[in-house]
């Protein structure tokens, strides 16, 4: 590590080991590790891939088939939690995190042993059929997936299994966004692991968190968003992430790590 990444990770350290009441924040950056790839960006899946073709519920609601084929290509069920998803849970332990919210749907968080995640956009582990609203395992859709595409309902025969993934045009589910949200306005901290900060309503919990004197710590490979223009408490010039990784009073920025993007798998 640089002299300058070295002081960050400190700094960081310092702001976590006084949390009381501090939230994860995360994004597709901080799985890419496990070999789950991402969205956005330089390589990304929706660099080669328009997400409106592939993951938009209107176009699903026509063709199921092509966000089938997508997925069974692009789906990566044995990725195994990486040490970032690991260090999550030691935070957790520790008592200075809360909750993990996560704009991911791998659940490797709470196969890494975090207790306490919600999910904005939802999981790619279970399937629900859009005509009798039956749910199935990923597994078992998956196996029907590779024998016939797209995979018809067991239960009613319908064309419409999807799995509980919030898909493009699509609402986050409101429980999890109101719980995401009550934990922002009560957080002193938010650690934002892998995330562009760029897909809404998700990256407004930071934002949220900010406005209400939460401090902010960023680890991400590429630049993000100010999180909080108009936050009232902000007191530090906000620097773009090309400069030297720093922690800032209106933003705190933490060394490089891979980048995030919405969800759909
Ligand atoms: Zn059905």
């Amino acid at each position: 590590m640089t002299t300058a990444t070295e002081a960050a990770v400190a700094q960081a350290a310092a702001l976590l080991r006084r949390a009381r009441s501090g939230i994860a924040f995360t994004g597709a950056g901080v799985s890419v590790e496990s070999g789950i790839p991402h969205f956005r960006g330089e390589g990304g899946l929706w660099t080669k891939f328009d997400p409106y073709k592939v993951a938009h519920i209107d176009t699903f609601r026509k063709d199921p088939s092509q966000y089938w084929t997508y997925s069974l290509n692009h789906r990566r069920p044995e990725a195994e939690p990486n040490p970032a998803h690991r260090a999550l849970v030691e935070l957790e332990r520790l008592g200075h995190l809360r909750a993990v919210i996560t704009q991911n749907t791998d659940g490797l968080h709470q196969r890494a042993g975090s207790k306490e995640v919600i999910e904005l956009h939802g999981s790619s582990h279970s399937v629900v059929c859009l005509d009798c609203e039956a749910r199935f395992p990923r597994d078992q859709v998956d196996r029907m997936n590779r024998e016939h595409c797209p995979p018809s309902c067991p239960a009613c025969g319908g064309q419409f299994l999807k799995p509980t993934v919030v898909l493009f045009g699509e609402a986050l589910p409101m429980p999890a966004l109101r719980e995401a949200q009550a934990l922002a306005m009560a957080a002193d901290v938010v650690l934002i692991v892998g995330s562009s900060l760029q897909v809404y309503p998700a990256a407004g919990i930071p934002r949220l968190a900010r406005q209400h004197g939460a401090e902010l710590c960023i680890v991400n490979a590429e630049p993000t968003p100010k999180p909080a223009r108009s936050c009232p408490r902000s007191s530090a010039g906000w620097r773009p992430a090309r400069e030297s990784p720093r922690l800032g009073r209106s933003g705190r920025r933490l060394g490089k790590q891979p980048r995030s993007a919405p969800w759909a798998r």
